[in-house]
């Protein structure tokens, strides 16, 4: 319902879907969910071709987009604990890393031979680029030489021109291209309606519409559930700060992630050419409460620029987590302020496995979500997958099977339902936080006091 493609896909240009963003981690890692760490190693050899295909220029580039744009970095991801534990999660991905013959491509930074094979494969520098060997006395990671970045923006902009190319007709309008309802007959699903007031019909409506899919389909809302993560970003300046320019580079610095098995679940993505360092809480994905057109209460996006209430600021608790994660990890960035905060908005499901189905009892509605925070990375493979599902031959399959509506696990699993069960009274309700302003943008001013 933005004019997305008019804008390359730029968030910077006000635009707020979760797809729309400057990067997003790839990563193999799933610890034993093997059937995802498959599919996002196919995912990777898609993206791969993708940056051939945009440096030679195949399929005429889309204005906007150029020779030497990329989509896919291989950077590597630092996965770091904050203490000097590994933790289940790491051991068991290593594991099925093995299982799969990654494990030669993932370095423990404290294991003499794994040292030895990443120096050697020209990844030793990426071990310890915080240096937290010699100033905190250990660096317990590991080094994924498989994960990396994707530049999200220019990503969906390429594939947008590829939809075009194909014959997928869009309709990027805040009134025209806007759903205000679902249509039906009584019997099926039949179309749709927009904010222009027309009416739309076709065999099948597919709902993929990100953390607004709840407000569109009633019946979802037992297994999806609209959530924030917290993102924060800090500009460099390449002539001012020419030594942080270097270090942050894609070249010189992995994705990193910090503490997740500790509660602290702070990541950050290496500068973007334009000199912007992400960072990302995602240890509380917030929730947001309002009534919706069928009286319901649920969570709603909260965004800062397309939906009526807005809000640019994101939790202290966040902001103050991200902090942390600087004093420790880059304190040389303790000196700068934050540019820039922001929540994105999440659609995550009661197990954090996609929802990709027909809608039970609404014949002719399809859905398309659950992303529950890793959904990108999956951009040009989720089709090959989705197509037999909708075509009613894939409900067997790997992904069918995983995918599935799953109503009756909803029902059983109890309290354990991924946080779908706190509701209006649980604890992550943005309305209960405090939330930080650009007055606490000065990165140390809160981490000294940690
Ligand atoms: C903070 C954050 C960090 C993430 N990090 C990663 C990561 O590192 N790696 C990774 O793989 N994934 C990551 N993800 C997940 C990934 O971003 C999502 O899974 C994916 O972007 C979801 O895409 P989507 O198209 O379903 O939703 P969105 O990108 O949110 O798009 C939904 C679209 O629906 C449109 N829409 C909404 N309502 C209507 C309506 N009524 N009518 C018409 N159109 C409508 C919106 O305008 C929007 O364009 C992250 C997500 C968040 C929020």
């Amino acid at each position: 319902m933005q004019p997305l493609a008019k804008n390359s896909f730029n968030p910077a240009a006000g635009l707020d879907s979760a797809s729309a963003d400057i990067n997003k981690i790839m990563r193999l890692s799933y610890g034993t969910e093997i059937d995802y760490q498959r599919l996002a190693y196919e995912a990777g050899e898609i993206w791969k071709s993708w940056n051939k295909q945009i440096e030679l220029g195949t399929n005429n580039l889309p204005a906007g987009l150029e020779k030497e744009d990329k989509l896919w970095y291989s950077t590597g991801m630092l996965r770091m604990s904050a203490t000097e534990d590994y933790g289940e999660f790491e051991l068991r991905t290593l594991e099925n890393m093995q299982k799969e013959g990654l494990r030669e491509m993932q370095y423990m930074c404290d294991n003499p031979e794994d040292i030895l094979r990443a120096r050697s494969r020209g990844w030793g520098q990426k071990l310890d680029p915080l240096d937290k060997k010699k100033r905190l006395g250990y660096n317990t990671a590991v080094l994924d030489s498989t994960a990396g970045f994707v530049a999200a923006d220019k990503a969906c902009h390429w594939v947008w021109h590829l939809c075009q190319r194909a014959g997928v007709h869009f309709v990027q309008d805040p009134t025209r291209g806007k759903v205000t309802q679902i249509v039906d007959d009584g019997d099926k699903v039949i179309g749709i309606k927009t904010a222009d007031g027309l009416e739309h019909h076709s065999d099948m409506v597919i709902v993929a519409c990100g953390g607004w899919t709840p407000t569109l389909i009633p019946e979802v809302r037992s297994l999806l559930e609209t959530t924030a993560g917290s993102v924060a970003t800090i500009h460099i300046d390449e002539v001012t700060m020419p030594h942080l320019w270097q270090k942050y580079a894609p070249e010189n610095m992995p994705v990193l992630t910090w503490g997740m098995k500790e509660g602290k679940g702070v990541y950050m993505l290496p500068r973007t050419k334009e000199g912007v360092i992400k960072f990302g809480y995602r240890a509380t994905k917030w929730t947001n409460y309002d009534t919706v057109g069928d009286g319901q209460r649920i969570s709603v996006p909260k965004t800062a620029h397309v939906t009526d209430k807005k809000e640019s600021n994101i939790p202290k608790k966040s902001l103050n987590s991200i902090k942390e994660f600087i004093s420790i990890n880059t304190p040389d960035l303790l000196p700068l302020e934050f540019s820039a905060t922001k929540l994105c908005w999440y659609t995550d499901s009661i197990d954090n496995s996609f929802v990709i189905d027909h809608v039970p009892n609404k014949p002719g509605m399809f859905v398309c979500s659950g992303g529950s925070g890793h959904g990108f990375k999956f951009l040009p493979i989720l089709g090959r997958e989705i197509v037999p599902i909708l075509e009613g031959r894939g409900q067997d399959t790997v992904y069918g099977k995983m995918w599935r509506w799953r109503e009756d696990k909803a029902l059983t699993l109890g309290n354990k339902r991924n946080g779908l069960q706190e509701g209006e009274g649980g604890p992550r309700v943005l309305a209960k936080q405090d939330m930080a302003s650009p007055r606490d943008w000065r990165v140390n001013s809160e981490a000294s006091r940690l």
